[in-house]
């Protein structure tokens, strides 16, 4: 059974996915990695095999863009506390990143 880590990439440039073996754009900054060599995989196949992990990304990844600005959470739009209700949700549940709603 693979084992799977996030890790933070620094490039953008095409990648194989060791697991089904198709081309892909690598995401820059967090991402799902196989723990043994810490080789990238396609969204796909961290959907597949690791879906705990991509919602966690999300939900960081959520929070990240809307909070890094240092903003009081209490200056944040409807859709961005919707936003970041959704990707604490798909997290909580196990879901695999897509909108609950
Ligand atoms: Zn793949």
């Amino acid at each position: 059974m693979q084992r799977f880590v996030i890790k933070t990439g620094d490039t953008n440039e095409p990648a194989l996915c060791p697991l089904c073996g198709r081309l892909f754009d690598q995401p820059q900054g967090l991402q799902i990695a196989l723990a043994d060599g810490l080789t990238p995989v396609c969204l796909d196949c961290g959907r597949r095999h690791a879906a705990p992990l991509l919602s966690l990304i999300r939900l960081a990844s959520s929070a990240e863009r809307i909070l890094w600005k240092g903003r009081p959470l209490m200056s944040l739009r409807l859709e961005e506390w919707l936003a970041l209700e959704n990707a604490a949700w798909n997290y909580v549940h196990g879901n695999d990143g897509r909108s609950h709603s």
